[in-house]
């Protein structure tokens, strides 16, 4: 399996490389030169397969060569073995044709495990092959740094660094992160906000002469955020998994995705373009509505960030959408770097009205607000006493609002668990449920996080000392 950038330069690249770069050189994102193809008769094959091992069969053809199959194997049953649900990603019906899939059973309760546990351990494996170091930097605003923290907790040729805004995430996230008292593990509350955080991460991976140097080992930055390709690759199997459960593939499902960087609902796209029958893929946002008026309107526009009750999907611009308009411009890197040079300068694109019209055919999206975030969540739970977290909840939202081929299983993903985010479920006048077993001690564990002025220097010193 090959790799190409959407810009256009740098041929193709091997999945180690795309691995361990992130993004291209050219500033584009890695997808495969192709996808490879499942026929039905294959599909059909997969049914029954635990998740594991069917997630051994969607990922292998991505990694081909690449690394041993007896290695993948282990790292991918590792990874789901750490779920607390024996059905990994099961699903719960709502109501007749419609569906949820509960992504939330991971270590840190939100669907980013099951791309970042399996990030982890290649990124262990690649790198000790290669007799090299690496360290993971991130900021974040939730629920990336933990799942990142989880899954490289274990690792021996990586350190991570997690830059959160101080005092501005909540309890529950905070400790997430901060009670993994590992020593690769470094926790920085910067005092700032999270854009402030963000930006201190792209300038460090600019400019990485702060890194310590040592004769016989190479230390370089990885980067663990969603456009990294292989948490894309990870993502793709649980569209099989659900397809499967609900009579596919001989049977169409439509998927409804709550969303913000495009990264989850693209795995949909790319399980699509292997041959799986998806009829529809719903793009649920919140007030961060720049998809939603791409898809109503073909209008991708930039516009101020608006802090939501549903915080994981608020963002100004999508990093992840660039490798669908790599698509719609027909796969011509050369366009799509023009139009993202335009999109720099101006803040907005749009495709031309032949594709967009083309993609609209499969895509559709929907936008809910903060109120009717709380208005969902309290009437799902009066209906069926299920109780949704607010991103979920816009998922479901858009099933109700758009006409969906009532004959067509509907399923929505469930990108966190409730627990997580309990100012919605207040303000929605319910209880904030408990949190699950394994967790029940989180506010009683050890904390370790060190307070670091919000500058660039101050930052790289600290990442410099402690390697
Ligand atoms: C990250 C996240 C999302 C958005 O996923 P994208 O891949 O960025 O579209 C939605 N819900 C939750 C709970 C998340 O953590």
């Amino acid at each position: 399996m090959k790799y190409i950038s959407t810009r256009g330069q740098g041929g193709e690249k091997s999945f180690q490389e795309v691995l361990l770069a992130g993004l291209a050189e050219d500033g584009g994102l890695y997808v495969p030169a192709e996808l490879p193809q499942f026929d039905l008769e294959k599909i059909r094959s997969l049914r029954g397969l635990p998740y594991n091992e069917l997630a051994f069969e969607v990922i292998k053809p991505f990694v081909a060569g690449d690394i041993p199959d007896a290695k993948l194997k282990e790292m991918i049953d590792d990874s789901y073995a750490a779920f607390s649900h024996e059905a990994v990603a099961p699903l719960t019906q709502l109501k007749s044709h419609q569906w949820v899939m509960e992504l939330f059973h991971g270590p840190t309760l939100a669907f980013k495990d099951f791309a970042l546990q399996l990030l982890g351990r290649l990124l262990d494996y690649v790198l000790t092959e290669r007799g090299e170091r690496a360290v993971v930097l991130g900021a974040t605003s939730g629920d990336t740094g933990s799942a990142a923290i989880e899954g490289c907790r274990h690792s021996e040729a990586l350190d991570i660094f997690i830059l959160h805004p101080y005092q501005r995430v909540s309890e529950v996230q905070r400790r997430q992160m901060t009670t993994v008292l590992d020593s690769n593990v470094y926790n920085i509350a910067v005092q700032g906000n999270f854009d402030d955080c963000q930006a201190m991460v792209k300038q460090c991976f600019a400019d990485q002469s702060f890194l310590p140097r040592s004769s016989e080992k190479k230390t370089r930055l990885v980067a663990v955020n969603s456009i990294n390709w292989a948490r894309i690759m990870a993502q793709v199997v649980y569209y099989f998994h659900a397809s499967l459960e609900l009579g596919g593939p001989d049977r169409e499902i439509a998927f409804s995705v709550p969303t913000g960087n495009f990264g989850d609902i693209f795995a949909g796209y790319i399980a699509r373009g292997m041959g799986l029958p998806v009829s529809k893929l719903i793009v649920a946002t919140n007030r961060n509505d720049i998809l939603h008026r791409f898809f109503q309107n073909n209008d991708y526009s930039k516009q101020s960030l608006e802090h939501t009750l549903s915080p994981s999907m608020d963002i100004m611009v999508s990093s992840n959408f660039e490798r669908l308009l790599f698509d719609l411009n027909d796969r011509d890197g050369q366009a799509l770097a023009e139009l993202m040079a335009t999109f720099e300068k101006t803040g907005k694109l749009s495709a031309s009205e032949q594709s967009w019209q083309k993609i609209r055919e499969l895509f559709d999206s929907s936008r809910t607000d903060d109120q009717d975030t709380c208005d969902a969540i309290k009437a799902l739970f009066d209906r069926t006493e299920y109780l949704a977290d607010p991103h979920t909840i816009t998922g479901i939202r858009a099933l109700e609002e758009l006409e969906t081929d009532s004959r067509t299983p509907n399923l929505v993903l469930a990108t966190a668990h409730p627990v997580k985010f309990p100012e919605a479920i207040e303000k929605a006048g319910l209880d904030t449920p408990e949190l699950p077993h394994h967790m029940k001690d989180l506010l009683e564990r050890e904390e370790r996080y060190d307070v670091v002025d919000n500058d660039l220097n101050s930052v790289k010193k600290f990442i410099h000392t402690h390697l």
